[in-house]
């Protein structure tokens, strides 16, 4: 049991204003493996206030100095990675073969990177004999999600801190012990206090508190489309920066004459790894219609070779999902696709074989699904893989394009079709015959996947003012 009965507030640990605890249940037992405060408007009150007072000395440190801490942050999290990694494997489900390095190593990657980015940006320039400057933006709130738990907070506060800005973080209820392990770390790191804030609680009641903040300065939120939109909303009434990472239902497209089988290996990968939970995710394989048959053996062969069970297990390569909830949720996707008259490849509504216990779905490859279908619309979030048929470049394309997501997109093919096709995709994150992905590149969506970038200098930008100062 982890139980981490205080809040982290103004450099300290501070009991929270109510006694009210949210149990962390671990996804593949659905025992109670952790607790953490329900914190709520009070307790965000009083983390704000600290953020607030700690802003002005700290966007006046040197940035040399609030690199060094990113550092110390990045080499704490290093220290503690297999215990941060474990405790993300039992509540989100992650399977310890990944989570060391896509879960928990990665965050310090990306406290690395930011840290290495910053000294590029020109903070001041004259133009026309104008100065412009670029200055922290203030109090910012990271609203984060389950899925990747620890490193998606390191997305926001990593470049917010090299920024000059002071951060309060609201983790997912769902997921939030490497929030707290990241608190204990930051304390460590030695940040001036109330640089770092961490309020846990629900999202109705933290969350939106945050959000609603007058002394808020910028909302950093990364959760569902349906949420983004509400935080929108809310955050107009103060008219604070919002920037949104949202849901996407992206495409990996298998032009013709690319080699069918190692496309088809990728999409599956892509489509299951963290069990489908992945924002990226390519849930939406087009190959051209006279493969169809093919691909759909291809990926339900594979499907069906994949260890599913206990994360903890070293062979196990899919686990379970996160809670009750999206279990569910991915099992009506599974329904609907069936009823709806998609031909069930692999998988299906039924937990898989001796997996009565814990959140799990069985690996399900549909084939000749069509855009009408929910399972080629919406986002699923679980390892549902959508085979759709296209008859030449331009309906893939066509395909591709026709969603209110635009977040990711993968293309198979001869090189120079493949980015012929990558060009015209209208999203923001574009992988080319399985290329390795960059972290320094900037990362965000069009359209209802999200608004702003994380990672690289545009993510870094995303936490700055600009003022223009005439003389
Ligand atoms: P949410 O978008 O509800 O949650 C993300 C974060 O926002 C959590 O910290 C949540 O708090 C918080 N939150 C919820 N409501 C509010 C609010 N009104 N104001 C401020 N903060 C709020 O994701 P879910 O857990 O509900 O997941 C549902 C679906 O969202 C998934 O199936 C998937 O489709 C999508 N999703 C997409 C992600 C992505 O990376 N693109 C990540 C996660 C989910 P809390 O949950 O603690 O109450």
């Amino acid at each position: 049991m982890q139980e981490f009965p205080r809040l982290y507030v103004g450099g300290e640990w501070v009991e929270p204003s109510s006694s009210e605890r949210i149990d962390i249940v671990n996804a593949a037992t659905e025992q109670v493996m952790g607790q953490v405060p329900a914190g709520g408007a009070a307790d965000v009150d009083r983390a704000v206030a600290a953020a607030r007072a700690a802003c002005a000395d700290w966007a006046a440190t040197p940035l040399t100095e609030r690199l060094a801490a990113l550092g110390r942050i990045g080499e704490g999290i290093m220290a503690r990675n297999d215990e941060l990694a474990q405790a993300v494997v039992g509540e989100v489900g992650t399977p310890s073969m990944i989570a060391p390095m896509l879960q928990t190593g990665l965050a310090a990657v990306v406290f690395g990177d930011n840290a290495t980015l910053a000294p590029t940006i020109e903070m001041e320039a004259t133009v026309g004999g104008t100065l412009t400057v670029k200055e922290p933006i203030g109090v910012v709130a990271a609203i984060t999600p389950w899925n990747f738990p620890l490193v998606q907070i390191a997305v926001k506060v990593a470049p917010a801190l090299a920024m000059g800005c002071t951060v309060i973080v609201k983790p997912s209820e769902y997921a939030p012990l490497t929030a707290f392990m990241l608190a204990e770390i930051v304390d460590e790191a030695g940040l001036p206090p109330g640089v770092f804030n961490l309020v846990s609680g629900d999202g109705a009641t933290a969350g939106e508190s945050l959000v609603a903040h007058r002394d808020v300065d910028m909302v950093s939120f990364t959760g569902s489309t349906a949420t983004g939109r509400r935080i929108s909303s809310v955050a107009a009434s103060t008219v604070k920066k919002v920037t949104l990472e949202l849901g996407g239902k992206s495409p990996l497209i298998v032009l013709e004459g690319a080699p069918l089988a190692d496309a088809v290996a990728a999409a599956v990968q892509g489509c299951y790894i963290n069990c489908g939970q992945m924002c990226t995710a390519s849930t939406r394989l087009l190959v051209p219609e006279a493969q169809l048959g093919e691909a759909a053996a291809t990926a339900a062969a594979i499907a069906e070779s994949l260890a599913v069970g206990d994360p903890a297990a070293p062979e196990t390569v899919i686990g379970p999902l996160v809670n009750a909830r999206q279990r569910d949720r991915v099992r009506d996707y599974i329904r609907s696709g069936i009823e709806e008259g998609a031909t069930l490849v692999t998988g299906g509504v039924e937990p898989p074989d001796g997996l009565d216990t814990g959140y799990f779905v069985r690996p399900t490859v549909f084939s000749d699904v069509t855009m009408e279908m929910r399972i080629a619309r919406e986002e699923i979030f679980g390892p549902v893989l959508a085979i759709i048929g296209y008859s030449d470049t331009d309906d893939a394309v066509r395909i591709a394009n026709d969603s209110d997501y635009g977040l990711a997109a993968m293309v198979f093919g001869e090189p120079d079709e493949a980015m012929a096709v990558a060009r015209k995709l209208r999203a923001g994150w574009l992988v080319i015959n399985g290329a390795d992905q960059s972290f320094t590149a900037p990362y965000g969506g069009y359209k209802q996947s999200g608004l702003g970038k994380e990672l690289g200098v545009a993510g870094l930008e995303e936490y700055l003012e600009q003022k223009a100062i005439h003389v």
